[in-house]
């Protein structure tokens, strides 16, 4: 695959906004990475250009129909100013997971990651320096195609943006507070939950909504069918401590197959922790609180790393977590996994890309 490159001119570069107040998405980097696929030719016209609008045509099939899948990772600068990616084609492979659900084609893995170092390389000033920051990556693929008949498009765009974002927790952990709903579900047996695709996302946002409205930072999904088993918190996947024994549900179909998941998955078996991937119902973990014997809750996903859950509401009743404070598995993933992204401590899962 050759990748055109079209560069921005050096006198109309954005001016970088502050690193201290970043935020999450706010921004977006010079340029982008596109590529075109059409059925019979596949993918071509692969290129860097600056960032711009498309332009697209009003019956483009994704505007009705959804065909929209994405990823996101991120790019840390560690040691002597070198950028890293964290298992970036660990997140290819899953949009390739994501695009098979939906009908869409196939991304060649090795060729798009060229694609992708290659804008990151050229955007490498973007990669913040304050701690905590990161070069946010999202590559996406939409139909293009014009149509209003229901079947799998014929054009699709794939693209790449960034985004410097901010340390998630810039004055610390701060755990929160999870509404658990038995109103609304998330994905159902049989459907898309474990794919990265744009509908899931907008079939959450009422649920969120109606959280936040009541106080709270994120939904706990339960299963659709029983109402009971614990699936995912917001877009992060879950994890309990009860017992000493490490939790989370198994990928069922229903879940999003989370890279951060594996990789807290892999570290605490290393550190010969007792560890289940097994169903757990929220009475389950409701009893163990009142017993006692629920020691942390945490959620894991790119954008916040370990996520620290210090209530849980559920029917009518508050349930702390561990007193509201921030256990210390958390904090000890959370501590591991950030230094082995920002290259202050050996890799010995060689999860880090230097670019
Ligand atoms: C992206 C995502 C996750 C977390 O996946 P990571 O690969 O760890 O970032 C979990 N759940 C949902 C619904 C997601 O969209």
């Amino acid at each position: 695959m050759r990748i055109q490159i079209e560069r921005v001119a050096p006198g109309n570069l954005k001016p970088k906004p502050d690193e201290s107040a970043l935020g999450f998405g706010r921004h977006r980097t010079d340029h982008m990475f596109v590529m075109t696929y059409d059925e019979g030719q596949g993918w071509h016209d692969a290129a860097v250009m600056p960032y711009q609008d498309f332009a697209l045509d009003p019956a483009a099939m994704v505007l009705h129909y959804g065909q929209a899948i994405f990823e996101g990772l991120k790019a840390y600068r560690g040691k002597d100013d070198a950028i890293f990616l964290f298992r970036p084609l660990d997140n290819l492979r899953r949009m390739n997971l994501s695009a098979a659900r939906m009908c869409m084609p196939q991304i060649q893995v090795e060729e798009v990651f060229e694609g992708l170092k290659t804008l990151v390389d050229i955007e490498q000033d973007w990669v913040p320096r304050a701690q905590g920051a990161t070069l946010y990556i999202r590559p996406t693929m939409v139909a293009t195609e014009a149509g209003l008949g229901v079947r799998p498009a014929k054009r699709y765009l794939f693209f790449i943006i960034l985004s410097p974002v901010g340390a998630y927790y810039p004055e610390g952990f701060n755990p929160v507070s999870i509404y658990v709903t038995d109103t609304y579900v998330r994905a159902v047996p049989g459907g898309v939950g474990n794919a990265k695709t744009a509908g899931n996302y907008a079939a959450s946002i009422m649920a969120a909504v109606e959280a936040k409205k009541q106080g709270y930072t994120q939904v706990l999904w339960l299963d659709a069918v029983h109402r009971k088993y614990v699936e995912e918190v917001g877009t992060m996947n879950i994890f309990f401590v009860i017992d000493n024994e490490v939790i989370t549900p198994p990928l069922s179909g229903s879940i999003l197959p989370g890279i951060t998941r594996d990789s807290v998955l892999k570290m605490v078996r290393e550190w010969g922790k007792p560890v289940a991937e097994r169903s757990i119902t929220i009475d389950e973990v409701l009893a163990a609180s009142q017993t006692g014997r629920l020691q942390e809750v945490f959620g894991t996903g790119t954008a916040a790393v370990i996520s620290p859950v210090g209530s849980l509401y559920y029917q009518g009743q508050n349930c702390e977590v561990n007193h509201g404070h921030t256990g210390p598995l958390s904090q000890r993933l959370f501590d591991e996994l950030q230094a082995i992204q920002y290259g202050r401590q050996p890799d010995p899962y060689h999860w880090m890309v230097r670019l």
